[in-house]
């Protein structure tokens, strides 16, 4: 191999070296830092960002791009290497350092808005800030050719060559499915879920949580479970690969679907080629394929009836007086229990979809100022009504809900739904691959799964686009249908449609 190569790699690596710490230092203040901590914590975390940037953007990493361009055979992963990392630098050399500085002075102001504004459910007070936002995103797009669209631009630091028009396609295909199901749901015979409410002992969940995942195949040498407010999973090599969960007393089972949800998204990362740690190939390949693995796990075998046909006896041991009385069926149908909301985060399956959806046309309205950020309330409840039915009684369970904008992430939701439809499309082929599936996942059993996902997706790491490695699993690029005929399949049978 090339000097030149191993220099780049050395390079590469020092600058993956300075992310991971960073990553480190997030995890620390989710989990263990006192509250005062924050202020050095946000100087610590500038600057080993601002050195990351400067060692990146080098003239000597663009030249050694340069110099390594046409060394390796196509298909080769030091080709793929060379690939990814060119395109992030392309990137990163457009954005100007000040305005990385001004970006974070804004988006700190505006998170401080944020909270007040939803503490106070008034948006006029976050309006400001998130004009000053939309602004920016608009500077952002502004340094990058000119695309199709301008949230393709955005939506492209999330989901590498995704375009505007193919989410919009999907979406449209997808929403009037989703609407027609939510209606049929929505005057069938209700299901009861009190039982889920009831008041459940905080240790003997999260015991039973890493007792599912330990099953699962989340490898504890490699990984490790702690309290956090949000739920989340953090990767700094692929030996280790942590997750985050919280207990909250009126959801107390919520808890083992976090744990399912984050230990899919790291095994994903305990998956990966370890050849590929330090370099741009490691990590996930986007938000919604690492997405599709988290959704799988949490949903299509933890909220199944195969997976509760086996934990069931288990958890009713557990907690005998809070399920007494309960079948394994009617347990099955609580945690599957549709209910349009206005929370995105405790949506459920059915009506999640619909908030993604809502919140895609109002970023891509404010990134083409097709939209007034001033007039987003009011387009917010009507795309509730129209969509879910309800209108938010205010703006903190409606348009304030979520952090994401106050920190500048425009481009980010789609990726969610995304996610869920690919969860779907590779569960199909999986299911004509492992031909007993179901009777593996009611004797427990997920090892072969695990392997599945292990050799087609997670061994690649970065090395194939989104796009490309839906396509090349499933035969397809992300597509729609076969979530509609998941959802319908499994809500006909709960509901009975
Ligand atoms: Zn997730």
């Amino acid at each position: 191999m090339s000097r030149k190569f191993e220099q780049l790699k050395e390079i590469l690596g020092e600058v993956s070296d300075l992310g991971t710490a960073a990553s480190l230092l997030g995890w620390d203040q989710n989990v263990s830092m006192p509250p005062a901590g924050g202020e050095a914590r946000g100087q610590q975390l500038a600057t080993l960002g601002k050195i990351a940037q400067e060692k990146f953007i080098s003239d000597e990493v663009g030249m050694l791009l340069e110099d390594l361009k046409n060394e390796f055979d196509p298909s080769s992963d030091e080709a793929d290497m060379l690939r990814v990392a060119a395109r992030n630098y392309a990137k990163a050399k457009r954005v100007p350092s000040e305005f990385i500085a001004e970006q974070a002075i804004v988006t700190t102001k505006a998170f401080d808005a944020w909270v007040e504004a939803k503490g106070k459910s008034d948006f006029s007070i976050f309006q400001p800030y998130l004009e000053k936002v939309v602004e920016l995103v608009q500077r952002y797009v502004s340094f990058f050719p000119p695309a199709d669209h301008p949230y393709d631009t955005l939506l492209d630091d999330y989901e590498p060559g995704m375009k505007t028009s193919e989410v919009h396609e999907i979406f449209n295909a997808l929403r009037p499915k989703q609407v027609n199901l939510i209606k049929q749901i929505s005057s069938a015979k209700q299901v009861k879920d009190n039982f889920l409410h009831k008041k459940y002992n905080e240790k003997k969940v999260w015991d039973f949580s890493e007792t599912i995942i330990t099953r699962f195949g989340y490898d504890w040498n490699r990984g490790r479970q702690d309290k956090a407010p949000h739920p989340f999973e953090t990767a700094f090599s692929v030996n280790d690969v942590r997750i985050t969960n919280r207990f909250e007393k009126d959801n107390p089972l919520a808890t083992l679907f976090s744990a399912m949800h984050e230990s899919g998204h790291a095994m994903y990362e305990q998956g990966i080629n370890p050849a590929f740690d330090r370099t741009p190939l490691s990590g996930g390949t986007s938000l919604a394929v690492h997405e599709s693995q988290s959704r799988m796990w949490e949903n299509l075998v933890g909220r199944s009836l195969p997976f509760w046909e086996h934990f069931f006896p288990q958890i009713k041991k557990l907690f005998p007086s809070q399920l007494d009385g309960v079948s394994v069926k009617s347990f099955y149908k609580a945690i599957n229990k549709v209910e349009p909301s206005l929370i995105r985060v405790n949506a459920d399956e059915a009506t999640y979809n619909l908030h993604i959806m809502l919140r895609l046309e109002l970023e891509i309205g404010m990134v083409d100022g097709s939209m007034k950020v001033k007039d987003l309330p009011e387009i917010w409840n009507t795309k509730m009504r129209e969509y879910l039915g309800i209108t938010p009684p205010n703006d903190a369970q409606g348009v304030l809900q979520d952090v994401h904008w106050s920190g500048g992430s425009i481009g980010y939701f789609s990726t969610y739904a995304l996610g869920n439809l690919v969860s779907a499309q590779l569960w199909e082929k999986i299911n004509k691959d492992i031909k007993n599936l179901d009777d593996q996942i009611r004797a427990g059993k997920f090892d072969e799964l695990l392997h599945w996902l292990h050799e087609k997706i997670h061994i690649y790491g970065h090395k194939y686009d989104p796009q490309v490695l839906v396509q090349k699993v499933t035969g397809s690029k992300i597509d729609p249908a076969a979530y509609v005929r998941y959802l319908t399949k499994k809500y006909s049978e709960i509901y009975g449609l």
